[in-house]
């Protein structure tokens, strides 16, 4: 059976192909394929190799139950691994007025999936943060049968709330949910990053976007209140439908693949999108309408780096005068970049990609607060993250400007400002860099093999990356003749 990703970048045949329909059959499987390697797949969501699995390969789609119960003065939710965001909040409304902590851009992801790497959204900490209970099967030190282990303290729920399928099968999470609240949305375009960062403590669930060749900054302010849904708010979720999740998405597709015009890119940027934004207009709906959207309906790749709230004006600045250097302004990069560049190693790179890649969408900038876990990429003792994220929509076949862009953006970005990259979307990343963006990741693979003494739950992509030497890790499109590339 192959297995394809939503970016039909990750394209895989695993030997053998399971979807147990209980807990009971999960271990039962874990006992028939004892010494193999195992992984499991949530929703496919992940651009990364994070979910290739070659040996054994398990879907727990089926297992998807929400229990919901009072505990400690709170509501607890156990949510079981396969179960998908948008059920998990559709039953925690209906069942208890309540809602999860923290929403990613979409709701398609599994449970499991999204903690696995770390899913976040803006103004709150990644989800991965709030998970306070693990229910995991692996295979017990001593005996080496299979088990079912709860983790719920200590060093091993702080690795295990982001552990990339590497401790184990996840059977279910468990969290304590957080009342239904709703969002008061309205945006506008400011032309300095310092005015958009200064919004944030009145608005601090907002998200921006850099709009490419406009070079300003298209602000979505939003923040928790207490007032009531607008009579409006229909219609603003109809003008986000139609006008981006559908219309954004199908102009950019057109003037991308059929026209394969930058001209009429630039134009659209500089002169149209102004025009369709809906500056001003205050709008209040309940958390998912207003933080989620329809981002999964074209087919699309994406990497996202992290950075820290310190180095987030430099990153952003070196990012515009990159992009504009790809698409072909020589002079875009200043003197200053260039001697760091030269000092680092990697103004060649630089050099090489020179009008060549134009980069088509904005640049979504959210908020991620310190993460009390080891690896997610908010993972932090004390300052916020910053995601920054990079999406194309060109055809698949025709991604290997994209391809070298991010490798490159990776690079650059993590030598100047470390940069780390989101494990789940397109993540270049090798062990060397691995291990100076994550200072916790020895204690990190410490647990995974307390856990995993065989070492059967990690893939190739994750031992070279997280568990032994450095293999520099670039990245092409599955059905190009350069991949798979390590
Ligand atoms: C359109 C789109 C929008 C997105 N928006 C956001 C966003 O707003 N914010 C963000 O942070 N990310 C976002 N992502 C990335 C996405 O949230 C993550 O990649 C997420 O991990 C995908 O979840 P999944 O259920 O598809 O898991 P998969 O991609 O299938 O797997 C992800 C990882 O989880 C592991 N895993 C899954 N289930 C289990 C289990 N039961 N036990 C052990 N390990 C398991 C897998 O082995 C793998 O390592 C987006 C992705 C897409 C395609």
């Amino acid at each position: 059976m192959k297995i394809k990703n939503f970016g039909a970048n990750l394209v895989f045949e695993p030997a053998n192909y399971f979807a147990p329909a209980s807990e009971e059959e999960v271990v039962s499987i874990l006992g028939r394929c004892r010494g193999r390697n195992i992984r499991v797949v949530g929703r496919l969501h992940s651009w990364s190799d994070a979910p290739r699995g070659d040996d054994v390969l398990l879907d727990l789609r089926h297992l998807n139950r929400v229990e919901i119960e009072e505990r400690d003065d709170g509501v607890w939710a156990t949510i079981q691994a396969g179960c998908q965001i948008k059920k998990v909040i559709t039953e925690l409304d209906r069942r208890a007025g309540m809602t999860l902590p923290s929403l990613g851009l979409i709701t398609e992801q599994t449970i499991a999936g999204a903690v696995s790497t770390g899913t976040h959204g803006s103004g709150k900490h990644s989800l991965s943060h709030y998970i306070d209970e693990i229910s995991i099967a692996t295979y017990d030190a001593e005996t080496g049968e299979p088990v079912i282990r709860t983790i719920d303290s200590g060093d091993e729920l702080l690795a295990v709330r982001c552990s990339l399928g590497c401790m184990g099968v996840i059977l279910s999470v468990g969290l304590r949910c957080r009342p239904q609240y709703r969002v008061e949305e309205h945006m506008r375009i400011v032309g300095d990053c310092e005015d958009v960062l200064a919004a944030e403590e009145a608005y601090p669930l907002q998200q921006f976007f850099l709009v490419p060749f406009l070079w300003k900054y298209l602000t979505q302010h939003r923040r928790e209140v207490a007032t009531r849904r607008s009579f409006l708010a229909p219609l603003y979720g109809l003008y986000w439908f139609l006008g981006i999740d559908l219309g954004l998405h199908l102009v950019l597709k057109t003037l991308i693949s059929v026209l394969r015009s930058r001209q009429l890119l630039r134009f659209f940027y500089r002169q149209i999108v102004p025009l369709t934004i809906l500056r001003g207009w205050r709008v209040t709906d309940t958390s998912a309408n207003i933080l989620t959207m329809e981002h999964e309906l074209f087919r699309h790749i994406e990497i996202e780096i992290f950075v820290k709230r310190s180095k987030l004006v430099d990153t952003l600045r070196f990012v515009r005068r990159l992009l504009e250097y790809c698409d072909g302004r020589s002079d875009a990069v200043d003197d200053e970049t260039w001697s760091c560049l030269e000092e680092r190693g990697v103004a060649n790179s630089v050099r090489e990609m020179l009008g060549n890649y134009t980069h088509h969408y904005p640049i979504c900038v959210r908020t991620v607060l310190p993460d009390a876990t080891l690896i997610s990429m908010a993972s932090s003792d004390d300052e916020p993250y910053y995601a920054l994220s990079f999406i194309s929509y060109s055809r698949c076949q025709e991604r290997d400007s994209f391809f070298r862009f991010a490798n490159l953006l990776a690079e650059t970005s993590a030598i100047l400002f470390n940069a780390r990259p989101h494990w789940g979307k397109v993540c270049p990343i090798n062990s060397q860099t691995a291990e100076q963006l994550y200072p916790k990741l020895p204690e990190f693979r410490q647990m995974c093999d307390a856990l995993d003494t065989g070492k059967v739950f990690r893939n190739q992509w994750l031992k070279d990356v997280i568990f032994q030497g450095s293999s520099a890790v670039e990245w092409h499109d599955a059905d190009s003749p350069l991949s798979p590339k390590k």
